[in-house]
């Protein structure tokens, strides 16, 4: 963070609730970029334009944070931004966040945690899988399937911070985790896991076969993989037992210890 978003910030903390000691000290909402349209800029990076937004909403559909992806020279970038008068955290002092146009603010603005497509998940059959994501548009594009999907503010490695929450919202459902093919996703993969392993009523964690380095669902349905590949891929993957089981790879204390199982 530079300085100056580090500041712009202060006024704006989120709510010390469901942070994972792993992740304790992650700072959850992004440096607010300063200026106005068209030199918006985050320290020395030209933030370009909003391409893309992604609504969070609590579970009776009030909106309650966004995520923006910005397109600009320096490469895409993405924030968040919370409605204009909806900050949670200074309710004495109205609307310190910077204006981000369009009735939003930037920064979360204190919202709570909550999964993507909260109200849908709610409202999804009981039995039906509930895919767990890395990004909103690898969420979206399973919707697109008719199926269930989620997934949390912030991408690979900051799970932990509504972790809480996350789990919640996902006790005794059949989830199937379904990360990017790289590294920080595999250990969302395990992040997730770690905190569902005792509320999910089932719990998966697939790879897409023939998935480019740092591919995701995306890619996948691109070069032709359907709905019912991707349900067949379901129901051949192991119901997950214990995080070892899954993840052979890594006997993982930080796992352990987010499930309160110890070694
Ligand atoms: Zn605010
Ligand atoms: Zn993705």
């Amino acid at each position: 963070h530079s300085p100056r978003s580090s500041r712009a910030h202060t006024s704006c903390r989120r709510r010390g609730t469901g942070r994972s000691p792993r992740r304790a000290g992650v700072h959850p909402a992004r440096p607010a970029p300063t200026g106005t349209r068209p030199a918006r800029r985050n320290g020395t990076r030209r933030l370009g334009d909003i391409v893309a937004s992604w609504l969070y909403c609590d579970a009776e559909g009030r909106a309650l944070f966004r995520v923006v992806k910005l397109l600009g020279p320096d490469g895409k970038t993405f924030l968040q931004q919370h409605p204009a008068g909806s900050c949670a955290n200074h309710a004495d002092d109205p609307e310190p966040c910077k204006p981000a146009g369009n009735g939003w603010r930037w920064g979360r603005g204190g919202a709570p945690y909550a999964l993507y497509r909260l109200p849908e998940l709610i409202a999804a059959a009981r039995d039906a899988f509930v895919f767990a994501v890395e990004g909103e548009a690898c969420a979206d594009a399973i919707v697109g399937l008719g199926l269930v999907a989620t997934t949390s503010a912030g991408g690979a490695g900051k799970w932990g911070l509504g972790a809480h929450e996350y789990a919640e919202a996902l006790r005794d459902r059949r989830v199937v985790i379904l990360p990017d093919n790289d590294r920080p996703g595999a250990d969302h993969a395990e992040d997730i896991a770690g905190s569902l392993l005792a509320v999910a009523a089932e719990l998966r964690s697939i790879i897409l076969p023939g998935l480019p380095f740092k591919g995701d669902i995306v890619d996948w349905l691109r070069v032709g993989g359907n709905r019912e590949q991707l349900l067949a891929l379901v129901e051949r993957a192991p119901i997950m037992r214990a995080p070892s089981e899954m993840f052979p790879r890594a006997v993982d204390c930080r796992v352990l210890d987010a499930t309160g199982i110890s070694a």
